[in-house]
């Protein structure tokens, strides 16, 4: 699965650069829903200080066996629900031309603990 340069900040403010996975398919990669599950899923290592932590980016979740294609947003983007789902939306109409359009459960959720719940 492809991963992404992107730059993070440590819990001690320190900013790096480090690769993460915006989007995960755990059916071709069932490693990774085992990582979501785990905690281990874009955790990232500060250079500087060591500590671990959670690279919070917006990733896809998709699950071809359960038809299951959820956008997993940070938490801090709670308020801005009706913008991510109007872009997420404008962005599926494109998506949708050359993927399959069936799909379940929730179109767009907030943090990892949500989506650990769903995937349960
Ligand atoms: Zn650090």
């Amino acid at each position: 699965m492809r991963r992404e340069s992107t730059r993070v900040v440590c819990g001690f403010g320190h900013q790096f650069e480090t690769s993460v996975y915006r989007s995960a398919n755990v059916t071709r990669a069932p490693e990774l829903r085992q990582a979501i599950v785990s905690g281990q899923f874009n955790l990232t290592i500060c250079p500087v200080c060591a500590n671990e932590s959670y690279a919070d980016v917006p990733f896809l979740y998709h699950d071809t066996e359960t038809s299951l294609r959820v956008w997993v947003y940070p938490d801090r983007n709670r308020h801005a629900r009706e913008e991510i789902l109007a872009k997420i939306r404008r962005a599926a109409v494109i998506v949708n031309t050359v993927l399959p359009t069936d799909r379940s459960g929730p179109e767009l959720i907030f943090g990892l603990d949500e989506l650990r719940d769903l995937i349960a």
